[in-house]
């Protein structure tokens, strides 16, 4: 070997000398620029142990060696200086196992390593053949993402690759020749030498959860698969694959960013919004500042989410929190609280400089919003908390600005309002709204109104529909458009959906003991309701419970709950077989393809009072009832008008040809008594 290139390593004279005559094998390289390594220095006694390979300095190492060195000095240079670890070299058909260390003698420019050998002794002498295996596996296992030991029949690790040392943290050294259960956790024992019992038998067996001890003496969880080594019927070696099943760094980043950031917009979530106002009052009661808790809603927007799908839905809430994000700055942040529920927490700001801040949030918002190339336009209510002036802690504040929120949806939305002490008393929040409404059922302060439809051809009175009613002993009547979608939020309308179909049915029960005449009642389904599985089961389960005629039961269900193609017609044809009576109300909110009405078992549309509203004064309210009515006939199905108040109204309906209409002209909803008396009594 020429060692011209050792006045490179400008090595002190005697040093140079003692390196030359030192018995253990060492070897320098260098990593230029381009990242390319040369062998620059080899003293006596690597050069005698290489004695059969080439003398050109870059050939020096065979490529499987230089396969090897690469994935051994990348991690050098990551990890740490020094690395103790395993070379296999072959030699005339012959493997050589030799430990070495590497290290860094000079990280600058070009990076210079420094290569001993120790144990040249402990030499594994391979058969031919064996030896082709082993080249092309070893890459493959020193490359691989996973641990990879090799042990043998004794349970000693005859080989790691350069991952198991990260992962576990020892140098690969304090791995090589040691029995793997040392690092095996007590309890995990018994299972892992199960493990290897049928391994060395043979078969391949894995530990779905086993602990291993890692270098700093804590524990961690480890997948383990093991493969027996099958040499002519023995098994004597297996390889032992190690997945780590603990969360890595870059993980936990991600963890932290799904626990604090809004899957949907990216903008911080709930959970964000807590942590970060409680700083900021922290903050700003040190510094006698003052914060402004925003809560934005937009108006109507479960229609649009009904009536469009979820996924405008939304899609339209990433286009209005990308809107907000304009007003992020220093001392304002945004938050999504839920659904369609922002909130902005003001540093600092005056009551002026916020309201200003609100009145722009407010602009921005109402600005046209294309979805699927259509126009939409919406609103949104705001309402504002003030510290220190309205609460001095966080859940405070937050109830506060709902209250106030709540209080401008009331006046007529597209607003932003203050809070002041008087909402407390008007405006309770929803979630003590909503515990109260859980215990509704037991505290029997439900009830059912019933709203006749009536014939407009004969005048006749045959059907009914049920209307629920909440008389809360705080809050006093509750209207359904507020405590509904509460008890769709909430999951509760599971209960009190069933609960109304039960009273329903018994009182068709009632009826049909006494004998009166066939009048068939319908009932309100939310789409929570329709979507469940068993849905249709359960009407049947009621029908056949009360013995009732299922013709004189009728189920409302809304565009909204007709989402999926498949599940709605497989649930609507389960209930016509059945034989109940199907409604669509508020035909004519919602903005789904009118297909549907073709392929679905309807019989029966209501159309929304929204179009029967002024239908006397405005032309195209009336052109669209008139357009359903013709519509709804064509394909033979029955209609009802809602909301009917006016007897312009009805003549016009008469001269469409609707069959039925409901609503305040003819009856409010009226108590089952009222019922009893005016339609049923008196005929037999
Ligand atoms: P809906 O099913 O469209 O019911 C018709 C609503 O219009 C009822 O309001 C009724 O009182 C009202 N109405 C009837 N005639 C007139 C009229 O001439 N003029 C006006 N302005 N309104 C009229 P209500 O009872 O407040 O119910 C509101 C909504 O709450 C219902 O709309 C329905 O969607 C829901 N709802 C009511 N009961 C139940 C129920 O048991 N279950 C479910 N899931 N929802 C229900
Ligand atoms: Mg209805
Ligand atoms: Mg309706």
């Amino acid at each position: 070997m020429d060692n011209s290139v050792k006045p490179k390593l400008i090595m002190n004279h005697y040093i140079g000398d003692l390196m030359d005559e030192n018995p253990l094998p060492f070897i320098f390289l260098e990593r230029d620029k381009e990242n390319i390594l040369s062998v620059i220095y080899v003293n006596h006694a690597a050069a005698s142990f290489f004695e059969n390979t080439s003398q050109e300095p870059q050939h020096f190492f065979s490529t499987e060696v230089w396969d090897q060195l690469h994935v051994l000095l990348n991690s050098l240079e990551v990890e740490k200086h020094t690395l103790h670890s395993s070379l296999l070299i072959s030699l005339q058909n012959q493997v050589f196992s030799i430990g070495i260390s590497v290290f860094i003698l000079q990280s600058k420019a070009n990076i210079l390593y420094g290569l001993t050998m120790h144990n040249t002794k402990n030499i594994i002498v391979e058969n031919h053949a064996l030896l082709e295996i082993k080249e092309k596996y070893l890459s493959l296992l020193n490359h691989n993402t996973d641990s990879v030991f090799l042990v043998d029949e004794r349970g000693m690790i005859q080989y790691t690759n350069v991952v198991a040392g990260k992962i576990l943290g020892y140098d690969l050294d304090k791995l090589l020749h040691q029995p793997i259960e040392q690092f095996i956790e007590s309890n995990s024992l018994g299972n892992f030498q199960l493990m290897t019992k049928q391994t060395l038998s043979g078969y391949p067996a894995e530990l779905q959860k086993c602990l291993f001890q890692h270098a700093n003496g804590h524990y961690i969880y480890v997948y383990l698969k093991a493969i027996p080594i099958n040499d002519q019927g023995n098994v004597k070696e297996f390889h032992l694959v190690l997945r780590d099943l603990t969360i890595s760094a870059n993980d936990k980043d991600q963890l932290y960013y799904l626990a604090y950031h809004d899957h949907l917009t990216g903008l911080w979530n709930r959970r964000a919004l807590k942590e970060h106002l409680r700083d900021n009052l922290i903050d700003a009661n040190n510094r006698k500042g003052q914060i402004a808790i925003m809560r934005i809603d937009l108006d109507r927007f479960k229609l649009i989410n009904e009536s469009l799908g979820y996924n405008y839905g939304d899609d339209l809430l990433k286009k209005i929190a990308d809107r907000l994000s304009l007003f992020i700055n220093k001392s304002s942040n945004l938050y999504r609280q839920s659904g369609d529920e922002f909130v902005f927490i003001l540093k600092d700001k005056t009551r002026e400089e916020t309201s200003s801040f609100a009145e722009n949030i407010l602009s921005e918002l109402s600005k046209p919003i294309y979805l699927d190339h259509q126009e939409y336009f919406v609103t949104a209510s705001i309402g504002i908390s003030m510290y220190p002036l309205d609460g001095k802690n966080l859940d405070e504040l937050l109830i506060k600005a709902d209250q106030a929120l709540f209080v401008a949806k009331d006046r007529g939305r597209a607003h932003f309002r203050y809070f002041q002490e008087q909402m407390n008393l008007s405006f309770p929040n929803e979630a003590l709204m909503e515990s109260h409404l859980r215990r509704a059922i037991e505290k029997e302060e439900l009830s059912i109104h019933y709203q006749p439809q009536v014939n407009l051809a004969t005048g006749e009175i045959n059907s009914f529909e049920a209307l629920l009613r909440w008389n809360n002993r705080k809050f006093g009547y509750v209207s359904p458009m507020q405590f509904i979608p509460l008890a769709e939020e909430s999951g509760m309308i599971m209960q009190i959906g069933d609960w109304v179909l039960e009273e329903v049915c018994k009182q068709l029960e009632y009826w049909q003991e006494k004998g009166y005449r066939p009048v068939r009642i319908a009932v309100n389904i939310s789409p929570k309701q329709f979507k469940q599985e068993n849905f249709a089961i359960k009407i049947r389960e009621k029908i056949d419970k009360y013995a009732i005629t299922p013709n004189s039961l009728e189920v409302e269900i809304t565009e909204s709950a007709m989402t999926d193609m498949q599940d709605t017609f497989a649930m609507l044809k389960e209930l016509k077989d059945i034989g109940v009576v199907i409604s669509i109300d508020d035909f004519g909110t919602g903005y789904s393809s009118l297909s549907y009405l073709k392929k679905y078992p309807i019989d029966i549309i209501k159309i929304d009072q929204s179009f029967i509203k002024d239908m006397e004064l405005d032309v195209k309210n009336a052109a669209i009832a008139t357009t359903i009515i013709q519509l709804a006939h064509s394909l033979g199905m029955e209609v009802i008008a809602e909301g009917v108040e006016k007897d312009q109204q009805v003549e016009i309906l008469k001269s469409a040809n609707c069959q039925k209409a409901q609503g305040y002209f003819f009856s409010r909803p009226v108590p089952i008594d009222d019922i009893n008396q005016s339609y049923m009594t008196n005929q037999p």
